[in-house]
């Protein structure tokens, strides 16, 4: 449970934090710790350099981008959870942030950390996909905007290069549309056994437009596609059917937590229990 040895440099900027990237050993960002500790503990990740970002001034806190919300990579999930913008705006990331691990950890952690970090059973990913978000990444040479849609990969793997940091993350409003975070899991505090986020647009009796995010059913977070097709345009009373489908493409996997099968089953029941609850809102 201790750590290989490693170099530590503080970043004073951002710019500061990507020479560093560029001219120090197999270098890793160091943003609130609470994804990367817990992996040098275990020997899953062996940087040489820790570059340490959580003092750069100026990453961090909501502002309003007019048709978005701009957040910074170091704000906090604490800060998601109780901020006046994300609330009235993004009442689904303030709502999930709330339920991310437990309170020191959402005092720590950063949503910058979250999304670079690429972990499928993780909640922000999931609902930063399911936002269409988007997030902006500074390198050496560049700045540029990444989908949330093409910015997970794979297992723990994101469209990230190794010498790039993410600085902000644009979250669209999510204005007068119904929303719901269902986060199965078995104890509080823990990961999301299987997680369902929607945000659903419906007029009379009639669902125009819903998007379903999945935590922990495969290897990124994924958007339920056969389920958002079906209730695109369905009378509400369709739900049931299509949240039959919200499994479909995934590859959940089995753990100590669940079997796949059972995470499967998950889906399809808490999809529904979401379209339902986002309706109701
Ligand atoms: C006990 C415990 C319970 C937890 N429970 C949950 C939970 O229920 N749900 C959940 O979603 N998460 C949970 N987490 C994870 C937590 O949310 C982390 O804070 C978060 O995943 C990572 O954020 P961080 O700021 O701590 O990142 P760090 O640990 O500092 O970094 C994580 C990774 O991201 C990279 N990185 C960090 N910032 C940037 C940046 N700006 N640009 C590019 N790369 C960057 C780092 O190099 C590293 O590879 C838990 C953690 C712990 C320890």
């Amino acid at each position: 449970m201790i750590p290989a040895a490693f170099d530590y440099e503080v970043a004073e900027s951002v710019e500061h934090a990507i020479e560093l990237l560029g001219s120090t050993e197999d270098p890793k960002l160091l943003a609130g710790g609470h994804s990367l500790l817990p992996f040098m503990k275990f020997r899953l990740a062996r940087p040489a350099t820790l570059i340490d970002i959580g003092r750069i001034s100026g990453l961090s806190g909501v502002s309003d981008g007019g048709e978005h919300l701009a957040i910074g990579a170091l704000t906090r999930h604490h800060d998601l959870n109780h901020d006046p913008l994300v609330k009235e705006h993004c009442p689904l990331l303030a709502y999930a942030a709330g339920l991310v691990g437990d309170s020191q950890v959402r005092h720590r952690g950063t949503i910058g950390g979250s999304l670079a970090h690429g972990d499928s059973a993780a909640d922000l990913p999931t609902i930063a996909l399911t936002l269409d978000a988007e997030i902006v990444v500074r390198g050496p040479d560049r700045e540029r905007t990444i989908a949330a849609t093409d910015f997970f990969r794979g297992f723990y793997e994101t469209a990230l290069e190794p010498n790039e940091a993410i600085v902000e993350v644009r979250v669209p409003k999510t204005g007068a549309a119904g929303w719901s975070y269902i986060k199965f899991r078995r104890r509080a505090l823990d990961w999301a056994t299987v997680g369902i986020a929607t945000v659903v647009e419906a007029g009379n009796g009639t669902i125009e437009s819903a998007r379903i995010g999945l935590t922990n059913m495969g290897q990124t977070p994924l958007r339920a596609a056969a389920t958002e097709q079906a209730l695109a345009g369905a009378a509400r009373d369709r739900v049931a059917e299509a949240t039959a489908r919200a499994d479909e493409g995934t590859e959940p996997p089995s753990d100590v937590s669940a079997s796949s099968d059972f995470r499967r089953h998950l889906c399809r029941v808490l999809t529904a229990r979401a379209v339902e609850e986002a309706l109701s809102r």
